[in-house]
């Protein structure tokens, strides 16, 4: 079997087990951070926090989590490294950008942004950036992405999110790791995602449609499964404008109508973010990383869904995803 490249080096897809396919170590800002730091405090306390974390998280049986966090995430892999070398724990990291509105001001001028005034068809540097991540390795560090992520949300497909999809695809074509989108149900976005990637040569099977989980809307759900997507139930635990049963029940539903194959679990949980002040933090208890565990699951099994249907979409679905890297 191919490997998939981790924090700590390549690991044969077999051996990814339980896996959790969108939980963040760290969501910062970074510009933020570094000039009102007193919340994020001490470096070293922040890692030691994600050690014990994540270590409670290995205690479940969970074997790797998949982070998407990018660039507008605040990725830093030197942080993550010092975090992995403690945990027992696969750590698979991302390339992409994460906008819902406009692309980066360091890239506005420069690639597609430039062809207006050359007149020539300026290629996005973007691509190159992506590749680079995941055939060499991000900033010197060693660490190869695994897959690409990107965002489309409310807004919809603005131009910066148009272009940054599309050169997550364009990279996905050079390298063939597959992506993660991070998608808003509710206004259906995953119906443009499906334009825009068949528009560049992607086979949607290699996709994750995330936050597939914040609808109810189990039709539309199968919609987008039957045109291949992966569907990300994955965010268990922030129960602000949903509940969990909610969440839980539209699993159910989805297995139950035979699309256990099509969906993966995980809660979109993060050690420390710095867009929810802490005091907020208080009204979503159950959003940790071993809630899926503790609550999801015992709900999931009393309500008809099968053990062999939680292995194929904590394990089974996982490891797909990750195999035919190469092919495209
Ligand atoms: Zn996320």
């Amino acid at each position: 079997m191919p490997p998939v490249q981790t924090v700590r080096g390549p690991v044969d897809t077999a051996e990814l087990g339980q896996t959790l396919m969108h939980e963040h170590v760290f969501v910062l800002t970074p510009d933020v951070q570094q000039n009102y730091p007193e919340e994020w405090g001490s470096e070293d306390q922040r890692v030691a926090d994600a050690v014990e974390k994540l270590t409670a998280l290995a205690a479940t049986g969970v074997r790797s989590i998949v982070d998407p966090t990018v660039v507008g995430l605040g990725r830093y892999i030197p942080r993550i490294q010092r975090v992995a070398e403690q945990v027992d724990l696969n750590i698979v990291v991302a390339t992409g950008c994460y906008t819902y509105e406009d692309v980066p001001f360091f890239f506005h001028h420069r690639g597609p942004a430039l062809n207006a005034a050359f007149g020539t068809d300026v290629p996005d540097p973007m691509v190159d950036l992506f590749v680079r991540d995941i055939t060499e390795g991000i900033a010197g560090t060693g660490v190869r992405a695994a897959f690409l992520k990107c965002a489309i949300d409310a807004p919809g497909l603005t131009g910066g999110v148009e272009r940054v999809m599309r050169a997550v695809a364009k990279a996905h074509r050079r390298t063939g790791v597959p992506i993660t989108v991070h998608t808003h149900p509710g206004t259906r976005t995953g119906l443009l995602v499906k334009r825009v990637l068949t528009e560049e040569g992607v086979d949607l099977r290699r996709v994750v449609l995330g936050h597939s989980g914040d609808t109810t809307d189990a039709d539309h759900l199968c919609e987008l499964a039957d045109a291949g997507f992966l569907l990300g139930m994955d965010r268990f635990g922030i129960n602000l404008a949903t509940t969990f049963e909610a969440r839980a029940d539209i699993v159910v539903e989805m297995c139950r109508r035979g699309y256990a194959e099509q969906m993966v679990l995980s809660q979109d949980a993060a050690c420390y973010i710095d867009w929810v002040a802490p005091d907020v933090m208080a009204f979503l208890p159950q959003w940790h990383y071993t809630h899926i565990h503790e609550d999801v699951l015992p709900y999931l099994r009393e309500h008809g869904v099968t053990e062999e249907q939680i292995e194929t979409m904590l394990v089974g679905n996982p490891r797909r995803y990750f195999e035919n890297v190469g092919t495209g």
